[in-house]
């Protein structure tokens, strides 16, 4: 039997795993003076992330939600637009779109992999939207329909096939929120580069993280230049301080990017790690009652950044809330997913389409400890406890 100390040792969530060149990069950083917004691995770190998302541009910021108010910005979106945004998500991306004066749209979730549903999307745009003087309005509100935001939430790809047709059909731009799902790829290409505009984090619980961070990638030479100079206070000219626009100071600085470099060196060691923690947890629960494991798309390769499963409670004997509390009450950590959209107080009034299986997953889903580095004892810890919890609530 095991010591009652390692019986109780904390589960935390997701944390992040620092055991690369992390320590030689920003040491370097430190011992040469180049800490600040300006330096090689600010460059370097772009660099990377293009690749990784298979575009030729790549620009930095501050954080994830400073990439996304920016590609909104460059992507044309204005004031009292409208912007198709997954409803059941992070509430970043709704934030960014009020900070361009903009207004979401929520598209609530599909049932069977929980991301944005084409096909709301789609009705919504075709039933929901009319032709006026050349641009596509709400017919509900009568603003001006501008982009849509699919967020791949939880590491798995939104499908991208009908929104792209769709925004190809009315004129629309695709904004992706890639930031939970780096490294993860739909019909064979990496997501974040398949809209005309990708945005990444590298906050401290994403796959990897610069302690905060964002980065912008695009296709477009005309919209990286654009985002370049608004994430730097829109500067036109590098000795006089001359500006013909209001920039913002979203910059990365060369200190993070020195971690980003080493965090994306270990990219595919950490991705190995959340499949084979999937697998792990899809073996140990799949046969419990009440237990819905998260699947993958057929078109799909998930990154896995969250393992997330549905409690139904009356088959498992616990209403998901209860499952936390008792696996907190054993030191395991694990989360809700978040409030759905069209029911936050903080973007009341935004046009809504759906929500019911938003508010079902919400009511049903938790997430599971899926630290890079959580080890197979760990994982069997949280695994047994589960099992233990089903069979005393159904003694
Ligand atoms: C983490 C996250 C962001 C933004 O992250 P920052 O903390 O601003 O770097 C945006 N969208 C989603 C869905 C996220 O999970």
């Amino acid at each position: 039997m095991a010591a009652p100390a390692e019986v109780n040792q904390f589960i935390p969530l997701c944390v992040p795993e620092i055991r690369g060149r992390e320590w030689e990069l920003v040491k370097s950083c430190l011992d040469t003076g180049w800490v600040s917004s300006v330096g090689e691995y600010v460059d370097d770190f772009e660099r990377h992330l293009g690749r990784a998302a298979g575009v030729p541009y790549a620009v930095a910021t501050s954080c994830g939600t400073a990439a996304l108010h920016t590609a909104l910005l460059v992507a044309g979106v204005q004031r009292e637009d409208e912007v198709l945004v997954s409803g059941l998500t992070f509430i970043a991306p709704a934030n960014a779109i009020r900070y361009a004066g903009a207004w979401p749209v929520f598209i609530d979730a599909d049932p069977l992999y929980w991301q944005m549903d084409p096909q709301r999307a789609t009705d919504f745009l075709e039933r929901g939207c009319q032709w006026s003087r050349g641009e596509l309005r709400n017919r509900a509100t009568g603003r001006r329909v501008r982009a849509i935001l699919p967020v791949h939430i939880l590491g798995h790809p939104v499908d991208m096939k009908p929104l792209l047709d769709a925004a190809d059909k009315f004129g629309l731009v695709v904004i992706e929120d890639a930031t939970e799902s780096l490294g993860a790829a739909y019909d064979g290409r990496p997501v974040g580069g398949i809209g005309t505009i990708g945005c990444f984090s590298f906050n401290g619980n994403k796959l990897i993280t610069t302690g905060g961070g964002g980065m912008l990638v695009t296709r477009e030479e005309t919209m990286a230049l654009r985002a370049r100079y608004l994430t730097t206070q829109a500067k036109d000219d590098p000795i006089e301080y001359v500006h013909q626009s209001v920039g913002y100071n979203y910059r990365l600085t060369n200190l993070q990017a020195a971690m980003g470099i080493a965090q994306i060196e270990q990219l595919q060691v950490f991705l190995s790690a959340k499949h084979a923690i999937a697998d792990r947890y899809s073996a140990g629960l799949g046969s419990v009652p009440g237990i819905t494991l998260p699947s993958e798309a057929r078109n799909c390769r998930s990154a896995w950044w969250m393992y997330t499963v549905l409690i139904d409670p009356g088959r498992f004997g616990q209403t998901s809330r209860q499952l936390l509390r008792r696996l907190a009450d054993s030191g395991i950590q694990t989360r809700p997913l978040w409030q759905p959209l069209h029911r936050s107080a903080a973007h009341k009034g935004a046009f809504a389409c759906g929500g019911e299986v938003a508010d079902r997953l919400h009511e049903t889903a938790l997430s599971l400890p899926c630290s890079v580095g959580l080890n197979g004892e760990q994982q069997d810890r949280v695994i047994s406890c589960i099992r233990n919890l089903h069979l005393r609530s159904s003694a």
